[in-house]
Formats: structure tokens, C-alpha cells, sequence
């Protein structure tokens, strides 16, 4: 174990890749990088850690931000329901604990957004507490370390992985070995082809040993998406259109949108707009023209939108499942707060010459 641990930190410093968050041991711009990171690749991360931490430098600004800004400053990273916690830990760091965020682990886990990796990264790379980190990076990089052959998605496996990771973060630098786990994943011990000839800790690799490593870890074979359809439509009354927000929390909770919804099984797009429409807005359109469908895929979904550009005349609009709405140029669509399947909506249904030039 020492032996690892040795080889792991010296392999790390000679060829860890420049991230601007490692320049840094400023707990809230790691927690910020952090909260980036998931789902999300370092190169598109770098400008909007910078941006954001321009904007909101400390806890403080941010939990005292207009949430319209924070989510702002986060369009175009996917998975709001990130900046939103992030800004709701920032309140209660502010209130709770005089806006410095907390250092072990059990606190940094009541605070929203902040899980067992999270809370184990913070604690270690910003606090130095032996505290470890399980991403996948690190599950596959352990599950061939130490041969580790059942499927990860196992509960007792995962608490078998979060042993070992935590046995490894025990010692000086924990941080540092962390972060050494993650980027031998993330650059030699990839999912496919690993570099084994170049890896620090191939003379006590098991998978290695057993030539297996790229079969390792073992998943169960997942679900296929569900496929789902759904409508939505750029609705024009005297030249403005309109746009309705999301309630907060879910998926896009908070964020503005165009008005339409899912089609039910069997359902043609066209009457289902109208439905749809009638239901979510109490609109009634008069005219509807399809503009053709876009595929958007989350985590456990696949989804075909149907978009139509529609006009109405009704005055008074009756939200249901939407937190409020309102009638704006169809180019200021894009200048409020939107999710990525909006903006690909956004672009089949706004003429180019009507939209900002950014
Ligand atoms: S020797 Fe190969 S399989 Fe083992 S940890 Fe290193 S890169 Fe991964």
C-alpha cells in the first residue's frame, strides 16, 4: 500500500495536467471546480470556472446573487439542478457557518448538492483530511488494481471500492493521491486500450498480471432510454412570443422554456400541441406549422421534440405545471436563463436574422 501510494504521488507530480483549480487552495473555487466537473469535460469547464468565479468570488456573492444570474453564468453546462444547489449551500454556508465552508465530511454532506464524492474531494484537496473519492475513474482504476471482478454496481462492491479508496487516502497528501487516482483514470488506466506499459503502478496491478484489464470493471448491461415524444411550440401574439418557466427543483427547474409538453401514447404531434397547449397555458392557437422534430437524450431518456411555430389570440394565459411566463421578442428568448434542449429548439424555431449575434 505504501509502496502504491509512493508511486502514485511521484508519477502525479511529474505529469499532472494544468487545470486552473489546481493552482489554488481556495476551498470555494475547488468546491466550484468540483460542481463543474460532474458530467462535464475540463476543457469546457476551464472558461466557466473563470467566468463564474469573476462574477461570484466568494460564497457570499454567490448566495446573495439573483438566481437568474447564477444560472445565467451556467448556460450551456447542462444539469442546472447544479448551479441551484450551489447557490443554496452557499446561503446556508453564509448563514450557518459565517460563509467558510465547513471541513469534514458529515457537514459538507447536509449541504445541498454535496455527496460522498464531493465532500470526500473538498475535504481532501482543499482541507488535507484523509478522506477518499469514488468516481468512476477511480472504480475502474481500483477494480483492476486489485482485481476486483463483480459488477460495480453492486452495493457491497461500491462499499468494497470506498474501503480500499479510503485505505489509499490514509497518508500524507491525500489530496494529491486523490487527484493522482483520478488522472491515472482519466489519461492511462482509460476505459479502453489502457496504457499499462506507462503506468506508476503496473508492477502490482492484478488485472495487469491476468491480461484482463480491459474487461475490467464488470457492469451489469444497463436499460436501454426510454424513448419518449413530446411538443413544443414558439407561440406569437402581435409579435412577441411566449416563454414559461420551469418550477424550481427537478431536472430544469427554474429555467424558462416554450410552452408544449408529452404526447401520449398514439397521440399525433399536431393534436397534441393543441392539448398540450390548452392544458399547460389554457391556449388556444389558431394556426400551428410544423417545423420538423429534434432528438435530445438524457440520462435515462430519449426524447423526439416536435416543434411548431403557432399564433393565438387568447389574452389571458392559465398556468398549470409552469412557475410564471412571459411575452417577449422571440430573439430575447435566448438572453433568459434556458436549458440546451431549448436552445437547439430555440434554433429551428427562431429565423437567423431574428436571433442575438453572440
Ligand atoms: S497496469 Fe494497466 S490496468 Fe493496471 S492500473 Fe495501470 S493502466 Fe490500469
Amino acid at each position: 500500500m505504501k509502496l502504491v501510494r509512493k508511486r502514485l504521488l511521484d508519477w502525479y507530480r511529474a505529469n499532472k495536467r494544468a487545470m486552473p483549480w489546481r493552482e489554488t487552495r481556495d476551498p470555494y473555487a475547488i468546491w466550484i471546480s468540483e460542481a463543474m466537473l460532474q458530467q462535464t469535460r475540463v476543457e469546457t469547464v476551464i472558461p466557466y470556472w473563470q467566468r463564474f468565479l469573476s462574477r461570484f468570488p466568494d460564497v457570499h456573492a454567490l448566495a446573495t446573487a439573483d438566481l437568474d444570474d447564477v444560472l445565467g453564468a451556467w448556460a450551456g453546462l447542462g444539469y442546472y439542478s447544479r448551479a441551484r444547489n450551489l447557490q443554496a449551500a452557499a446561503r446556508l454556508i453564509d448563514e450557518r457557518h459565517g460563509g467558510r465552508i465547513p471541513d469534514d465530511i458529515d457537514t459538507l454532506q447536509t449541504l445541498p448538492g454535496i455527496g460522498r464524492y464531493t465532500a470526500g474531494a473538498l475535504a481532501s484537496i482543499a482541507f488535507d483530511r484523509p478522506e477518499p473519492v469514488l468516481d468512476g475513474n477511480v472504480k475502474r482504476v481500483l477494480a483492476r488494481l486489485l482485481g476486483i471482478r463483480e459488477d460495480i454496481g453492486q452495493p457491497e462492491v461500491v462499499e468494497r471500492l470506498w474501503k480500499e479508496a479510503g485505505a489509499l487516502a490514509h497518508g500524507p497528501d491525500p489530496g494529491d493521491l486523490n487527484q493522482a487516482l483520478m488522472e491515472l483514470g482519466a489519461t492511462i488506466c482509460t476505459p479502453r486500450s489502457p496504457r499499462c506499459d506507462d503506468c506508476p503502478v503496473s508492477r502490482g496491478c492484478d488485472a495487469r498480471a491476468v491480461g484482463d484489464a480491459e474487461s475490467l470493471p464488470l457492469k451489469a448491461r444497463k436499460k436501454p432510454a426510454r424513448r419518449v415524444e413530446a411538443v413544443a411550440a414558439l407561440v406569437i401574439r402581435r409579435g412577441k412570443a411566449l416563454a414559461v418557466r420551469r418550477p424550481s427543483g427537478g431536472l430544469l427547474g427554474g429555467l424558462w422554456d416554450l410552452p408544449g409538453g408529452p404526447l401520449a401514447t398514439g397521440e399525433a404531434p399536431r393534436a397534441g400541441l393543441r392539448r398540450a397547449l390548452l392544458e399547460c397555458a389554457g391556449l388556444e392557437i389558431s394556426r400551428a406549422s410544423a417545423v420538423g422534430s429534434i432528438e435530445h437524450v438524457f440520462t435515462h431518456r430519449r426524447l423526439t421534440l416536435h416543434l411548431y411555430r403557432a399564433s393565438t389570440s387568447t389574452d389571458r394565459i392559465r398556468l398549470d405545471g409552469f412557475a410564471g411566463h412571459k411575452w417577449v421578442a422571440p430573439r430575447a428568448i435566448y438572453e433568459l436563463p434556458h436549458a440546451s434542449l431549448t436552445a437547439k429548439a430555440l434554433e429551428r424555431l427562431v429565423p437567423s436574422g431574428s436571433r442575438p449575434s453572440n
